[in-house]
């Protein structure tokens, strides 16, 4: 026993805050390699996280790993960020680095890259035009829409279009009808592309933050849909690549990252290799574009939320497009906020940072204009919309206390929509889902179908005739007398996306309706065959949640007809009416985007209410500034810090201990931090379990991190937490 022990540290995916040790008799080992090793009476996969030549475990007793990849997969700078990360959101490092690397890459043989291509449609197909399709053929259409949409499409594009799109490629390329290119990976593609020369707020955007390309600098670029922000990116991304081997990653909210978006960035950067990263494309897919980005090969790579913890050697430029969406919290394991990751990043890269946005985040807005903290972002405004002849829409609100209300309907928006249908124009109807599912009442005792699972009621869905809960998925039959009083008179009270396509279809019998919610639009496939249908004019009237307020261009929409959203100005929520300004703001930009001027009904109760106000006018600024007061007097975000502290358990007893003793603790480690009793959330019970949950609050970030560094080992050590199932969330978004 003369050499020297290789003693490896080793990350593993199980939660617990440490690392463990292993013997390896491979000298060269680095960190950053995947090992598997023998975990009790289990083999599991680990990442290299330390090398020593000592162990604190006797010799004898320390295990031998049983495979090395020979692949490193991250770099110093990534580990930084993993060691960020499992630091600041009280989440172990192993758990940390698995969850952000892609996952099946032990499985996945390096060399498994097939030859990829690039389709676009022959000049033949072009003219010819989609009228010569067969009718029936609709993926194929599909297909050819989107080729003509985006004139360039890759196979993972292809892909979200239609899970068939092959067949329809050979049919389409039987017909002579596509071409395609063969991409070797650093191939070039070129595609014409008219580049739109700056107006002056886009200069002085680009100019300002050009000056900061050395050095880390975050700046917030504020500006309404359609202002030219994507081609102040374009612009910035294009100087950052002229210094060499330069690498910029740009994050974008999943639903924004469509075909469109892609090959607006492809047709720019036709000599640059640019990958995606998104959820969409296969495991190997993904995998190769990680790897391109991680040999730094790769110099574009767009990608939503997890792509934050890219390896990439030459990161130059970090974008972030839609700053404000909430996609970017991971709600579950690591609890990532991506944005403030990817600021943490940028400064330890010590590179720019970019954030885009019509309607900043409050922490965001307070960042850019109200703190002096030199530190904090620069501010940069876009004020009108790029495209000459196209406006701003007209907000007005229809008071429903003073209107007869049909069905949900004012007889102002009925009007305004038959207005449209005359006029072949298109027509949005926006609901905001939460809290607006319809639930089956009873007109004589006031039963409601409740579930048993979770407190919450089970919403009708009428098609189906079920009874579901939306929390756990528990589905029964829709019931024909009342269970309570056996009344068979039962309806369907509130208004759901189903009911108010009832009614519209009562309404407009001859009108082409569309509904688009998660019941309806399951995959993206059905969601960008909904996008193609609306450009090529064959619906009339869209229906539909959230999921329709972003990102897309309808250009012969010139009316959203928004149903009640009061319930959000109310709402226990602190960030509901932040949400709403900022949904209902983006659903508004769906309007009249082309030349077409668009109008927006806004039905409510409280006409007067700031939110609206606002919303007329078309002033984020003010609106945000009175909400940043009212942030101020209660001392939350971003005047405090929080942390909220989640459990769930069969008893509720033991989830209650839990908080309590935790609740103890906590008040006894610092006076700096505000510790909170023990309360229920909105969502009593879930999946069957109880829950309750505490929230700690502090002015100090500092503060409130030390305290989270002994307390959250403490928690892992209470006994009860093995009966009490308990996560917590820093910098928590939903309450
Ligand atoms: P945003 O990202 O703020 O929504 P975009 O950059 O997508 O805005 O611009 C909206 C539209 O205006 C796009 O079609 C874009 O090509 C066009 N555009 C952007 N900047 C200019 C400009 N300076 N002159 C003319 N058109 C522009
Ligand atoms: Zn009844
Ligand atoms: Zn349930």
């Amino acid at each position: 026993m003369t050499d020297a022990l290789h003693i490896l540290k080793v990350a593993l995916d199980v939660p617990l805050d440490r690392v463990f040790d292993y013997r390896t008799d491979k000298p060269n080992t680095q960190i950053g390699q995947y090992v598997v090793v023998p975990f009790g009476a289990r083999k599991m996969i680990g990442v290299v996280v330390g090398i020593s030549d000592t162990s604190s475990i006797e010799s004898k007793k320390l295990k031998s790993i049983i495979r090395l990849d020979p692949e490193v997969i991250f770099d110093e700078q990534s580990f930084k960020l993993f060691q960020f990360c499992s630091q600041y959101y009280h989440y172990p490092l192993g758990q940390t680095i698995l969850s952000a690397v892609p996952s099946r890459l032990k499985k996945i043989n390096t060399k498994a890259m097939t030859k990829k291509y690039l389709y676009r449609l022959t000049p033949k197909a072009i003219e010819l035009g989609i009228d010569q399709l067969p009718p029936r053929q609709t993926t194929l259409k599909r297909v050819v829409m989107a080729l003509i949409d985006a004139t360039l499409l890759d196979e993972a594009s292809l892909r979200s279009i239609s899970s068939s799109w092959k067949k329809s490629i050979e049919t389409l390329d039987e017909m002579g009808w596509i071409e395609k290119e063969e991409i070797t990976l650093d191939d070039k593609v070129y595609i014409q592309a008219p580049i739109p020369s700056l107006n002056d707020e886009q200069k002085k955007a680009f100019d300002e933050i050009s000056k900061t390309n050395k050095t880390f600098a975050a700046w917030l670029l504020y500006g309404i849909t359609g202002s030219g922000k994507t081609e102040v990116y374009i612009r910035l991304i294009e100087e950052a690549l002229k210094k060499e081997h330069a690498q910029v990653l740009v994050l974008v909210p999943e639903i924004n990252l469509t075909p469109q978006l892609e090959s607006r960035f492809r047709a720019r950067f036709e000599k640059y290799m640019l990958v995606t990263l998104h959820s969409h494309l296969t495991d190997n897919e993904r995998l190769t574009h990680w790897r391109l980005a991680k040999e730094g090969q790769a110099q574009i790579v767009i990608g939503t939320r997890l792509s934050i913890f890219t390896p990439m050697p030459h990161l130059s430029l970090i974008i972030i497009d839609e700053e404000h969406d909430a996609s970017f919290k991971q709600q579950e394991g690591l609890r990532y906020h991506a944005r403030d990751v990817a600021i943490f990043r940028a400064k330890s890269e010590n590179i720019p940072i970019v954030m885009g946005t019509a309607t900043p985040s409050l922490e965001t807005w307070f960042n850019a204009t109200k703190t002096k903290d030199a530190k904090k972002f620069g501010f940069l405004k876009l004020t009108s919309r790029a495209v000459l002849d196209s406006t701003l829409p007209e907000i007005k609100c229809i008071d429903i206390s003073k209107s007869t209300v049909t069905k949900g309907f004012s007889p102002y928006l009925v009007e305004a929509i038959r207005d449209r249908l005359n006029k072949k124009e298109q027509s949005l109807i926006f609901i905001n889902r939460r809290g607006f599912a319809p639930v089956l009442l009873c007109s004589s005792c006031q039963w409601t179908g409740r579930c048993h699972r979770c407190s919450s009621r089970l919403v009708v869905h009428l098609n189906q005739k079920r009874l579901r809960c939306h929390h756990c998925g528990h589905d029964e039959k829709m019931p024909l007398q009342c269970p309570s009083c056996g009344n068979t008179d039962l309806y369907p009270t509130g208004l759901g996306t189903q009911r108010v396509e009832e009614t519209i279809k009562e309404f407009f019998p001859e009108a082409r309706i569309l509904r688009v919610d998660r019941d309806s639009t399951k995959t993206k496939e059905a969601l960008n065959d909904l996008f193609l249908k609306m450009k090529n004019r064959e619906i009339d009237i869209l229906i539909g949640t959230q999921m329709l307020s972003k990102g897309h261009d309808f250009p012969y929409l010139s009316l959203v007809g928004v149903l009640d959203t009061d319930q959000a100005l109310y709402s226990p929520d602190f960030r509901a009416s932040e949400r709403l300004f900022s949904q209902l703001m983006q659903v508004s930009g769906r309007a009249g985007r082309a030349k077409t001027k668009g109008e927006v009904y806004i039905q409510t109760a409280f006409p007067n209410h700031p939110i609206f106000e606002a919303l007329k006018t078309h002033d984020y600024e003010n609106f945000a500034n009175e909400l940043l007061k009212e942030r101020e007097l209660a001392e939350l975000s971003p005047f405090a810090f929080l942390v909220l502290l989640k459990g769930e358990a069969h008893q509720l007893a033991h989830v209650m201990q839990f908080l309590n003793d935790a609740m103890i603790h906590a008040q006894n480690l610092s006076a700096h931090v505000t510790v909170y009793n023990p309360v229920r959330p909105m969502m009593e019970r879930l999946k069957g379990m109880e829950r309750a949950q505490l929230v700690l609050q502090a002015s100090s970030r500092v503060a409130l991190q030390k305290l989270l560094n002994d307390w959250v080992p403490y928690l892992r050590e209470n006994k009860l937490a093995q009966k009490v199932k308990w996560v917590v969330d820093v910098d928590p978004l939903e309450f």
